[in-house]
């Protein structure tokens, strides 16, 4: 780690690039530490203002982005894209410019001694209402019901808070996470002890179960984030997804509905992925997720990972994961480093049977087609 050059320190003043829910996530903290001078986005219907600050395009930033820090919100291929549209500026990356998972692993270590992380996914219940052939998570191939119980996530969490100082963001999913009797058990203990270190928490749902009333009013009382995923052109549910975005709404619960339609075709567990021209290292960044899995006490670089260890797939190696039972407090950096994909055996090593979601994966299939 040490990315970033010396003159980050000095910096109250930054310019975040490319607008998003990983901005709105971290809209609220930076604000807290920073004086944010603009929020570049090249997308007109982004275009206007957020909490007073001015959103403009690139084209007519070009001084403000040549003489200011610069936080591109973003990873994978778009951060790609935008730091060349930089570097073709004359910018250079973690001298003027950064990806904000770098900066948020170094800048809060190095300037206030946080150990911070982006954005950090559980998986609560591996039971699911839908089966599909391609999911990411591997439902459909689990031989054994997986379920947590509340005990095992709040031991999980209280040692997880013993190395993270603050989280971004915290997504609960499965599965089908609102089939999960411990739901809001677990959203109402996060936020009565960790609100102070977590910005927001996620729920991430296909829409198919309707929360119960005691969950929706935790909910609502922690400010959580549910994204909806709409495969309705693909299974019939579509009336089922607008009683839960009804009852979300009727709330003030927030949701965000997404029609999913296609999918990267991962290969695992069903075929091997052809993955051209890529050593194993530039696969993994360029698949490059900018969330981690936190799961039976321990941290992943890749979620997928130990799901296709957990549904008895696949053998992890050591590297792929970070175990927080047996980890020191003095090495809690090596969490950040997981995140930064920065492990000592450089790659996951499911990355040689996985096609993952990068770019040098060019096989698309339709979303949510069942598995027979
Ligand atoms: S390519 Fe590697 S990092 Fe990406 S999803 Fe597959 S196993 Fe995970």
């Amino acid at each position: 780690m040490n990315r970033l050059s010396e003159e980050w320190l000095e910096t109250d003043k930054v310019v975040l690039y490319g607008w998003g829910n990983i901005g709105e996530k971290c809209f609220p903290k930076f604000m807290e530490d920073f004086n944010i001078v603009s929020i570049i986005d090249n997308d007109p219907r982004k275009q206007g203002e957020y909490n007073g600050i001015s959103i403009i395009g690139a084209d007519s930033a070009r001084s403000i982005l040549q003489s200011n820090k610069i936080i591109v919100l973003t990873g994978g291929k778009v951060y790609k894209d935008i730091a060349d549209s930089l570097r073709k500026m004359g910018l250079q990356e973690n001298i003027d410019f950064c990806s904000v998972e770098v900066f948020i692993s170094e800048w809060y270590w190095n300037k206030k001694g946080q150990n911070c992380l982006l954005e950090v996914h559980t998986a609560i219940t591996m039971r699911c209402t839908f089966r599909c052939k391609n999911c990411n998570m591997l439902v459909p191939y689990y031989k054994e019901k997986v379920d947590y119980s509340f005990s095992e996530m709040k031991q999980m969490y209280d040692l997880f808070f013993q190395y993270v100082d603050y989280v971004f963001c915290i997504a609960l999913l499965g599965g089908e996470p609102f089939l999960s009797p411990i739901l809001g058990e677990l959203i109402d203990y996060l936020g009565e002890n960790y609100s102070d270190k977590i910005d927001v928490i996620n729920v991430v749902s296909n829409g198919s179960v309707v929360p119960d009333d005691k969950t929706i009013e935790i909910m609502a009382k922690n400010n959580v984030l549910v994204y909806l995923s709409d495969y309705s052109s693909v299974i019939s549910y579509q009336p089922k997804l607008m009683q839960t975005v009804e009852k979300l709404q009727k709330n003030n619960i927030k949701c965000v509905l997404r029609d999913i339609g296609e999918w990267k075709d991962f290969g695992f567990p069903i075929a091997k992925p052809v993955i051209k021209g890529s050593d194993m290292v530039e696969h993994m960044k360029t698949c490059a997720p900018i969330f981690h899995g936190l799961n039976d006490n321990k941290f992943y670089y890749c979620h997928v990972a130990w799901s296709a260890e957990k549904a008895g797939l696949y053998k992890l190696r050591d590297g792929d994961f970070v175990g927080l039972e047996d980890l020191a407090l003095t090495e809690k950096r090596k969490l950040t480093e997981q995140a930064l994909g920065e492990m000592e055996s450089e790659y996951v090593s499911l990355c040689r049977l996985c096609g993952g979601c990068g770019e040098d994966n060019l096989s698309i299939i339709k979303a949510a087609i069942q598995k027979e």
